[in-house]
């Protein structure tokens, strides 16, 4: 069955350039617009279909575990992204994430106790958000009757893919990564699901262009955040904040931004549901970057560049990329998965940033790893690129941006797991090891450090050792 012939019209693709606007059907496989070269979205004529008038509708689910409305946290919310029918979507169980109110770290981020909220998005399969963009990227390549996705990753987007390629038994999956920058956690995901692993010479800037290429040449679907499908899945880690918040909207929703699918993600999901009336306030986004890798940082903070209406100031942003490549200058982050100087949803992310009056910032990888240690101590923890979002949150209480009552989710983007080496080796006694893996990165102090009490094997000594410290 072709895709399109249920949802045909009242589901489409359409440029983000308000002057452009092309439309092009969802069977269209298309990463950008073939007139002017912008990014895609997925688009809904909302008149046509069945909207919830109110958002607590989607509280009064049960039935049965066969339900994806049920299964998945994602599908959940099927009516707010309905780009293919409920009995096709694609799912293993993506999206049963839950915001906790944080009051141990709420006074680090210098936030009244209980206006800290931790959306720990590392509880899904495959440890990060990105299943919830892949539930959706999945579901358009299945119906487009796709045998091979392909992807360049960081590590979480590869694993992601292979989960869902390997679950559902549908497609193999191909996996485009730079040399020695991907985390043993996410590379160990790859290998053991049993994706084809294509480890190129380049970091990741280097592997998105070859995937595009070969994506291209092979005609294999391509899953990476360019891919619109993939944004519809992330609104829904909004809908699950607001839904916890019990439809409140908070002032402020901080995330970190590599490839800007997220922070576009959401900001299509706030301009969706003011659209039709389902929120009568937008929250304020902060964007933020690491400062080795602060591209956006830099054009929008810095530089000024502003999506302008969808009027952006033409040839900044490759402006600035050619000066990149001119000066050899390379993305260089602990946070690996935020390693990345050339975003792709770049101008979805400026959009964003107009919807929710947003803001942008850089954060060193001291401040990212000081934060996430203490992620880390308040229980569940993270990876290093999640934690980006909380010293964000931090800085901007500090320049009081954010004010000190202001009710504040940050978006923990990836599982502890994922990364160990950067958690042991701040934790760790161990020179070379603290030398190798942060030292290294600029970073000197491990202000937070848990170490390990090392005692001789002697009833007596560990027992001293044990009544010393707790
Ligand atoms: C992919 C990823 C990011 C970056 O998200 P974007 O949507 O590309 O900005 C951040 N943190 C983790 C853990 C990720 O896997
Ligand atoms: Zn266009």
């Amino acid at each position: 069955m072709a895709c399109g012939e249920i949802v045909r019209d009242i589901a489409f693709q359409r440029c983000i350039s308000p002057d452009c606007g092309r439309q092009y059907d969802l069977a269209q496989i298309q990463l950008q617009c073939e007139d002017c070269g912008q990014l895609l979205d997925v688009a809904y004529d909302w008149d046509r279909l069945e909207v919830p008038r109110s958002l607590s509708v989607f509280d009064g689910h049960n039935g049965s575990l066969q339900d994806p409305r049920i299964r998945s946290g994602v599908w959940r919310f099927h009516s707010l992204l309905p780009f293919a029918p409920l009995d096709h979507v694609v799912t293993i169980g993506e999206g049963h994430t839950l915001l906790q109110q944080a009051s141990s770290v709420a006074g680090y981020v210098g936030l009244e106790a209980g206006e800290l909220y931790l959306q720990y998005e590392g509880m899904n399969p495959s440890g990060s958000f990105k299943d919830n963009g892949m539930a959706a990227a999945f579901t358009h390549a299945a119906r487009m009757g796709a045998k091979r996705a392909a992807c360049a990753s960081t590590g979480n987007t590869s694993a992601s893919l292979a989960a869902f390629c390997s679950v559902t038994r549908q497609m193999k999956a191909i996996i485009f990564i730079g040399s020695g920058k991907i985390s043993f956690g996410k590379l160990s995901q790859a290998l053991d699901y049993g994706a084809l692993t294509v480890q190129i010479k380049g970091d990741f800037d280097d592997a998105m262009r070859r995937v595009r290429e070969v994506a291209g040449k092979l005609g294999i679907y391509l899953v990476n955040s360019v891919n619109p499908f993939r944004l519809e899945g992330q609104k829904t880690v909004m809908f699950r904040v607001l839904q916890s918040l019990n439809w409140e909207v908070p002032d402020w929703i901080v995330v970190p931004g590599g490839n800007l699918g997220n922070s576009s993600a959401f900001g299509k999901a706030f301009a969706e549901l003011f659209a039709l009336g389902l929120i009568q306030r937008i929250p304020r986004l902060a964007v933020i970057n690491a400062q080795g890798a602060n591209t956006l940082y830099q054009l929008y903070e810095q530089q000024g560049l502003r999506w302008n209406r969808g009027a952006p100031q033409p040839g900044e942003v490759d402006g600035y990329y050619n000066q990149l490549e001119a000066t050899g200058q390379r993305a260089t982050t602990i946070a690996s998965a935020i390693e990345i100087n050339q975003p792709v949803n770049f101008y979805k992310c400026l959009r964003a940033l107009e919807t929710c009056d947003g803001v942008v910032r850089e954060v060193s990888d001291q401040e990212i790893l000081d934060a996430k240690a203490q992620v880390g101590a308040g229980g569940l923890g993270c990876e290093p690129a999640s934690a980006a979002s909380v010293a964000g949150a931090k800085k901007l209480r500090g320049e009081g941006v954010i004010g000190a009552g202001d009710r504040v989710v940050c978006v923990l983007t990836g599982h502890l797991l994922k990364d160990p080496d950067a958690t042991v080796a701040y934790h760790t006694d161990n020179k070379e090891m603290f030398e190798r893996v942060l030292a290294s990165r600029g970073v000197e102090h491990t202000n937070f450090a848990n170490r390990a009490v090392v005692v001789p094997n002697d009833l007596d000594q560990i027992v001293g050792a044990i009544e010393k410290h707790a």
